[in-house]
């Protein structure tokens, strides 16, 4: 598994977006998944406790309605009636992690909700204080920012706001005084300032999950490159035991797991022969040839050691394991490499293979399946090399580890 399959991105993306500037506040698709994926739930439950405190506030605004619009202080209370089922319905949403777009968006409809009453309120009363409930809008304005919606977000929110405002006041017109015009300024800047630091805050929140994502992606390759046999390519004996302890632990039900293990025949005397460079080349060659001998899934190959290479079979028993074994055996004999020392006059280069299968329900033991095909791998450089063993039929190097009333489905 790459690193790249990790985060489900290509890293080629990843470091075409600009690291300086972000002005648009967008990822490629791609990375604004994972980046929405990945800190969607925080923000969830960080906007649903915020949720409470804003709804809190706007409870607590009842005392200023109660001084600035007492004639309509039993309409204030309707409103909260009505509004704050609608506010925990949204919040209920918030919870359970729904898309950016619907949980930024619904708080945005909150907001917008709680300004119409309390413009409402201002068109309602005739109280000479009733303009004070234009005040209160500072409010939601500051609440948007120090909530962190997303910048489109809040200028969709900001716009919002400003037109029920507008519409509130066109409907009260000549009934206002005029100062509402330096309201309208102060207001008006005050959205700017907030609007400057959203847009600030989006872009350095994004900017950091890129330099994350970056280090991240880093270690993940340096940590795949720690567990790769650099000569062949192949997983090491690193990744072998990890992934050999994985299985152990956690896997649970029928396990099947068949092993290869390989040997290049006389290949001391082929460095002896051809030199050791030219015995890198060769071990590279079979390498090849051993991997493109196994399916894609299920199968994976290991440098075991020198020129040894193990390979670890999913879901396959002995004879089917035999198969495959005796199908690299060929294939590499078949490439015909020569090796003018070979002692038994092939003067072609071999391998021996060792093969063993495990069928257990009661935990993985590796150890013991890896050393079976150690021993089955002697057996076969004891009969001549270039061998399989055992061979087809013969099935001693089976390990039926079923317990109960399975052990004798699965015998060799
Ligand atoms: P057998 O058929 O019994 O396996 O004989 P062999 O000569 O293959 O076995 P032996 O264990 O005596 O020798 C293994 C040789 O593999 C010795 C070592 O120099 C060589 N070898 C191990 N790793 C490498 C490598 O990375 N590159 C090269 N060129 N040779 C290697
Ligand atoms: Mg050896
Ligand atoms: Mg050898």
């Amino acid at each position: 598994m790459t690193s790249e399959t990790i985060l489900g991105m290509d890293e080629q993306q990843l470091s075409a977006v600009p690291t300086r500037f972000l002005p648009l506040l967008r990822f490629p698709p791609a990375i604004e998944a994972a980046y929405q994926r990945e800190t969607g739930p925080a923000r969830s439950r960080e906007l649903f406790w915020r949720g409470w405190v804003g709804l809190a506030i706007y409870f607590a605004m009842l005392v200023s309605d109660w001084y600035v619009t007492p004639d309509v202080f039993v309409t204030a209370l309707l409103f909260r009636l009505v509004l704050t089922p609608i506010v925990l319905v949204i919040l209920f949403i918030v919870w359970h992690n729904p898309p950016a777009v619907v949980r930024e968006g619904l708080l945005v409809v909150a907001v917008l909700l709680i300004v119409s009453s309390h413009l409402g309120l201002l068109l309602l009363s005739t109280a000479p204080t009733r303009e004070i409930q234009l005040h209160i809008l500072m409010l939601p304005i500051l609440f948007m920012a120090v909530q962190r919606i997303p910048f489109y977000h809040a200028l969709a929110g900001y716009l919002g706001v400003w037109a029920l405002t507008q519409v509130a006041i066109f409907l009260v017109r000549g009934k206002l005084p005029t100062e509402m015009v330096a309201d309208e300024i102060i207001f008006g800047g005050a959205v700017i300032l907030c609007l400057f630091a959203i847009y600030d805050f989006d872009r350095a929140t994004r900017l950091n999950y890129l330099a994350s994502l970056r280090e991240r992606l880093l270690s993940l390759r340096l940590v795949s490159l720690s567990r790769q046999d650099p000569l062949t390519g192949l997983a090491n004996r690193r990744a072998l035991d990890e992934i050999l302890g994985a299985m152990e632990i956690g896997r649970s039900g029928r396990i099947h797991l068949a092993v290869l293990m390989i040997d290049v025949d006389h290949f001391k005397l082929y460095n002896d022969s051809l030199g050791h460079p030219e015995g890198d080349v060769c071990l590279r060659r079979i390498a090849g040839i051993v991997r493109s001998e196994l399916r894609e899934r299920g199968d994976m190959a290991f440098r075991f050691g020198g020129e040894e290479f193990l390979v670890l079979l999913q879901g396959l028993d002995l004879p089917a394991a035999i198969a495959i074994g005796e199908r690299v055996r060929q294939a590499i004999e078949a490439a015909t490499i020569p090796h003018p020392a070979e002692p038994a006059g092939r003067k072609v280069v071999t391998v021996s293979v060792g093969t063993a299968a495990m069928a257990t329900d009661d935990g993985l033991d590796a150890g013991r399946l890896v050393a079976a095909a150690d021993a089955a791998l002697y057996e076969a450089k004891r009969n001549g090399r270039n061998l399989v063993y055992p061979p087809l039929g013969e099935g001693r190097a089976e390990l039926a580890v079923i317990s109960g009333d399975d052990a004798a489905a699965f015998g060799s």
